[in-house]
């Protein structure tokens, strides 16, 4: 059988969320586990997960799958429901919503008892200059005075641009800005930290951190690997040898025939690709793992299969090989790629089969 695998360790994610409990000891932690949690599966998340004080999802779907698995945990939407009819899953599920437009606070307005009797929380998202998703600087002061006239517990939040590159000038803007609303619009919870911003800054850890990719054990840096961040990687990706060649000097390999060998060589094909979302966009040369050491891609990446270098190993017919996890990291895979671990973690297909890796 074709077996590529996605192992998650739940061990390590455990221990990724005690990096942030120990990192942020005076906050609740919302684990985002949007987007599947990040492509590692919510499924098999949940339950090293469960000393998180909350979780964060993306949209109604995402909290009502973590409710089926029997989450009782508080949720955050963190882009709020985007039409009137989710607000009767809000209550019924109990999940608690960002607001971020006018029209989400008529939707709220509406039902404001049930959601206020459930001890649902509104968190108020602040546009500090992403211009993403928000109220601006000089419109929320009115909107989180009438949220809390109306009687609702009310969570000011926002998101950095560049947290991953603290010395970068706009978030000295961002954290200003959010400082100076925080402060007028007190008492008031606030809550502004993604992995980034929880390493750079203790200070503004608050009420509630919002940890995502450092939990799942990869960097949200450029310039800091997970070692440097003391975090461990949760998701180690693998797949099989399923053919060994030996080719000679002036030998292609691969659509296109990228690869031309220099030398004779042997070089083993193993059943992974970009069908599994493995990623074909090489910039820099890449590499998977076998028996925890480095060896090349050579060649595109096809749908279903790469070809690796195994000159001078004795490789065998299904040795199991790391595209990526603890010896190749998938911030370097990304790396290479052009691109970042949460876009590798997240685009998986759902062909490979999926283990859990028990405490
Ligand atoms: C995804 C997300 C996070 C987590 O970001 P990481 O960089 O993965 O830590 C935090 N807050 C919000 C609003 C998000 O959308």
């Amino acid at each position: 059988m074709r077996q590529a695998t996605v192992y998650i360790d739940s061990t390590a994610l455990q221990y990724n969320l005690n990096r942030v409990k120990q990192l942020a000891p005076n906050s609740k932690i919302v684990s985002m586990v949007k987007a599947n949690a990040y492509g590692h599966g919510v499924k098999d998340c949940l339950a090293a997960l469960n000393n998180t004080d909350a979780f964060g999802v993306a949209t109604l779907e995402e909290a009502l799958e973590l409710r089926a698995q029997g989450s009782k945990h508080q949720i955050t939407l963190i882009e709020g429901i985007f039409n009137t009819n989710e607000m009767l899953a809000v209550l019924e599920h109990q999940l608690e919503c960002v607001v971020h437009h006018q029209q989400q606070i008529d939707w709220l307005l509406k039902y404001k008892h049930q959601y206020i009797q459930h001890g649902l929380k509104v968190w108020i998202k602040l546009n500090s200059g992403m211009n993403r998703l928000g109220f601006k600087i000089d419109e929320i002061i009115d909107v989180i005075m009438h949220l809390k006239n109306e009687g609702f517990h009310c969570v000011l939040a926002m998101h950095f641009a560049n947290a991953d590159v603290p010395d970068h000038p706009m978030n000295q803007q961002q954290i200003q800005q959010f400082l100076h609303i925080k402060q007028v619009c007190a008492p008031i919870e606030a809550s502004c930290c993604n992995s980034a911003a929880i390493f750079n800054w203790p200070e503004l850890h608050f009420d509630y951190v919002r940890p995502g990719i450092m939990l799942y054990g990869a960097t949200p840096f450029a310039n800091k690997s997970v070692a440097d961040l003391n975090l461990k990687p949760v998701m180690t990706f693998t797949a099989r040898i399923i053919a060994l060649n030996h080719i000679q000097a002036g030998d292609s390999v691969g659509y296109g025939s990228l690869f031309t060998a220099e030398e004779a060589m042997d070089i083993a094909i193993v059943s992974i690709g970009y069908g599994d979302g493995y990623p074909r966009a090489y910039i820099k040369q890449n590499y998977v793992a076998l028996n925890g050491e480095l060896r090349r891609v050579i060649g595109r990446v096809s749908m279903d299969m790469i070809a690796i270098d195994v000159t001078g190993l004795n490789a065998a017919l299904d040795s199991e090989i790391e595209l990526w996890g603890q010896y190749r990291l998938v911030d370097d895979v990304a790396e290479a790629n052009g691109t970042i671990g949460y876009e590798l973690l997240c685009r998986l297909s759902n062909r490979p089969i999926r283990r859990k890796i028990e405490v």
